[in-house]
């Protein structure tokens, strides 16, 4: 038995990590479910979002599964989803975005990979706002030290991006390109303005590149990027990026291939990786049974795949891609009309997916 920590979240996060959790017990893992909170509910109760008890679990488990968790605005409360990166030092966040048939969308042929770092750039959180006193002496010091000059009613956001965090994530990108059989790694960038951030990534990006000759390497300037990914996103394999412009081009990716219902994700480190969907917590849908768990089920075959348990991870992702393929038992986003009446719930999708499970297991 494999002990992993469950985070059901918060919105729709419970009702999705109970459809998962099924499918994923439905393909006969052996996985122990250790149940930890965290997000608004448990915010309402204990007055903390994120309690000790499921930093600890999840640290000492190494594995989490987890449903998406709503970051309020302006409460005061830390964004877990952020603390618990930072914590763990998570700092590859793993978005494939691959096409199923049967799925409403653009393109139909789409497999590509974004690997986005996870700890640095504009997101680091190191910001300093208009008119107090940190803002006003690093102005007065940047004013002092540079050509151009900061208007003093600025408010600063720093973007640090370091050789260290550069060469970790480019290196795993190239790891993972080798160990999943994927032919090309692009790095993207805005290397010719930003020389000093970006210059550095794309300077490093080109020297772990070197160390993998059996990869393709190229780079692309991320507005080209953007351009590129719409007209022809078959040419692309497995991409990496800063924090910032990852995270962008995560939505676009997941834009290609249907939408947020269907793009998985995993924040990964050296000591522990996080499982979940690219979505959040889509509250106005909490409670009713009807959002897309099929994000959240994929989450859990890069899970088990992560585990080793590589037959259990394909099985599963055969289940989804077939229930998807026939589109009876799907929900409303998955219909080609949204209003369609046979739209299955949530839980009704994870059913018809437990029921193709079975079917696999049959000798035939
Ligand atoms: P969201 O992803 O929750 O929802 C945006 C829209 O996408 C929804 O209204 C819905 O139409 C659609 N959608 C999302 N998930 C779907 C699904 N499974 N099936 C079908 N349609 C789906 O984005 P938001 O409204 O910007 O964010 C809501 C909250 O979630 C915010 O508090 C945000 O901070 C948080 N969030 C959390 C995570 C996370 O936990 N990792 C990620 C992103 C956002």
């Amino acid at each position: 038995m494999v002990r992993v920590t469950l985070i059901p979240g918060d919105g729709t996060g419970p009702e999705l990590a109970q459809a998962a959790r099924r499918c994923i017990d439905a393909t006969g893992a052996a996985i122990e479910w250790e149940i930890c909170q965290a997000g608004s509910e448990v915010a309402a109760r204990l007055g903390d979002p994120l309690p000790e008890q499921t930093i600890e679990s999840v640290t000492r488990n190494r594995v989490a599964l987890k449903g998406p968790i709503t970051t309020p605005v302006g409460s005061g409360y830390r964004s877990v989803n952020v603390f618990l990166r930072q914590h763990l030092d998570l700092y590859a966040c793993v978005r494939p975005c691959k096409s199923y048939r049967g799925i409403p969308s653009r393109y139909q042929d789409i497999d590509l990979v974004v690997i986005r770092e996870n700890t640095e750039d504009l997101y680091a959180g190191i910001e300093f706002q208009k008119d107090s006193s940190q803002a006003q002496e690093l102005i007065s010091w940047l004013n002092n030290h540079s050509k151009r000059k900061i208007r003093q009613d600025s408010g600063l956001s720093i973007k640090p991006i370091s050789v260290y965090a550069t060469e970790r994530i480019v290196r795993f990108a190239f790891e993972y390109a080798r160990s999943h059989g994927r032919r090309k790694v692009t790095s993207v960038h805005k290397a010719n303005i930003m020389k000093h951030t970006d210059g550095l990534w794309l300077e490093v990006s080109r020297e772990v590149a070197r160390r993998y000759p059996d990869i393709q390497f190229e780079d692309r300037i991320v507005d080209n990027m953007c351009m590129q990914l719409v007209i022809r996103p078959q040419m692309y394999d497995v991409l990496v990026l800063p924090n910032l412009y990852g995270d962008i081009i995560s939505d676009l990716c997941a834009g290609l291939i249907g939408g947020l219902g269907v793009a998985p994700g995993a924040n990964i480190g050296d000591n522990a990786a996080i499982f979940e969907a690219t979505h959040g917590s889509a509250p106005k849908y909490a409670g009713l049974n009807k959002v897309n768990p099929t994000a959240m089920i994929l989450s859990g075959v890069l899970m088990l795949h992560h585990l080793g348990m590589h037959q259990q991870a394909s099985r599963l992702e055969k289940a989804v891609a077939d229930v998807i393929a026939e589109g009876r038992f799907v929900t409303y986003d998955l219909k080609p009309n949204r209003d369609d009446p046979s739209a299955v719930g949530t839980s009704d999708m994870a059913d018809a997916i437990i029921a193709r499970l079975g079917q696999a297991a049959l000798p035939h």
